[in-house]
């Protein structure tokens, strides 16, 4: 059997496979340091456990309409004009079985082949392998860490070609932890609207943000970006739920209608319990987050000074989301055990090899000079991790 030419055009998700490796090796008694992790170490708040116990007790384990129950496109409209100042008809609303089941669904229902996608690196790995699936174009847009790896306008007008269909923006980002500030949306959305592309604004760390910064949707800042953007979120990282699969989408009424023509033909609609649980998340208490970001944030402040104190790294201090992206290039050329280290991937698989500690390869998300490292995991796995790192690092020889 030879797989289609379409799968073979892609690869499995880099930090999927990082966290099953390591995971792996624990269970087979490894004791591994697992930086990998891209889900919130909390557990899923009882209240909406307990939704989910009454929505079995209650025999609402049916197909539900595709798109999500009305109950829940409600909750999901009340979160998008609370949260986002953004006003939404329920035939703009999707649920999906996660955000990037929306995602993809986005993919289906706008991209034909040939069509440039415009990606800002580092990226979230599932963007430009999901625009492959759909036979586009990714068009992978450099950034500087001197500017906290935004996209600047200059850089967008010189990717724009009369192809370009969408950029992809993601803020927080995964992995940067770049969050972007109003004015620099402002920038992007007057070139969608004077070029006629799409936004496709990935918000699901929205609620995952310190120093007190303020997130905006790009959708919220005027009628005509609202009208080409696609705003996707989710409950996932914000209410510890990925295991439940529950994120949606909000856009052109057009758009979300092909999205969910898509969906009826591919996994119909979400679990009906985790539908159940969802409206819980978005309408119950959400006294968690603030106490699940208070806790990444004394994370983030201890892995960044740690990680800044180690000879030859350098760590900037991300505004969002729970990784960090030290910047590891000082060590290519290096050598362990006579053979030099020349990319992410090798001072990764050293990591994980000579010191147990899993963080995922930079060149995973587009951008070879760095490392990823989840603070989705204790203060005393953080420790231990970064005292390992910090030897197996000092073991390396010129
Ligand atoms: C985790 C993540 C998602 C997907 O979340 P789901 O679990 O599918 O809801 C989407 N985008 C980014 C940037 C992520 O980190």
């Amino acid at each position: 059997m030879t797989p289609s030419i379409r799968a073979s055009s892609i690869k499995p998700s880099p930090t999927l496979s990082l966290d099953s490796k390591a995971k792996a090796l624990k269970a087979g008694g490894v004791d591994v340091v697992n930086f990998g992790a891209g889900e919130p170490d909390f557990d899923t708040p009882d209240n909406i456990k307990e939704a989910a116990i009454k929505a079995i007790n209650d025999g609402f384990t049916k197909y539900t309409p595709v798109g999500g129950t009305d109950e829940l496109k409600t909750s999901v409209i009340e979160k998008f004009k609370q949260d986002n100042n953004l006003e939404y008809e329920k035939n703009e609303i999707i649920v999906s079985c996660g955000a990037k089941h929306s995602l993809y669904n986005i993919a289906g229902a706008l991209f034909n082949p040939g069509d440039e996608i415009i990606i800002p690196a580092p990226y979230w790995v599932s963007y430009p392998d999901q625009a492959l699936l759909h036979d586009a174009v990714p068009v992978i847009a450099e950034t500087d860490e001197s500017n906290s790896f935004r996209i600047t306008p200059q850089t967008l007008e010189s990717c724009l070609s009369d192809k370009t269909k969408a950029l992809i923006l993601n803020s927080p980002s995964n992995p940067t932890g770049l969050a972007y500030d109003q004015n620099s949306l402002e920038e992007i959305a007057e070139l969608a609207i004077k070029h006629d592309f799409y936004i496709i604004s990935d918000e699901i760390y929205e609620k995952i943000v310190y120093d007190g910064f303020r997130h905006s949707s790009i959708a919220s800042l005027g009628k005509d970006i609202k009208e080409r953007t696609i705003v996707v979120n989710g409950l996932s990282k914000s209410h510890a739920m990925t295991g439940w699969r529950i994120g949606f989408a909000a856009g052109p009424k057009e758009i979300v209608g092909a999205m969910t023509k898509i969906q009826s033909q591919s996994t119909s609609n979400p679990t009906s319990i985790a539908q159940k649980a969802a409206v819980e998340a978005l309408t119950g208490t959400q006294d968690f987050i603030p106490l699940m970001v208070s806790e990444f944030d004394k994370r983030r402040l201890y892995i960044i000074e740690r990680l800044n104190k180690i000879e030859g790294i350098t760590c900037s201090k991300p505004l969002g989301a729970f990784y960090v992206f030290p910047n590891i290039s000082s060590f290519f050329g290096k050598k362990f055990k006579g053979k030099p280290l020349t990319s992410s991937f090798d001072l990764s698989s050293y990591l994980l090899d000579e010191a147990q500690v899993a963080a995922v390869p930079g060149g995973a998300f587009g951008d070879d000079k760095y490392i990823r490292l989840s603070y989705a995991t204790s203060m005393a796995v953080i420790q231990k991790g970064l005292d390992r790192i910090e030897s197996a690092l000092a073991e390396l020889q010129q």
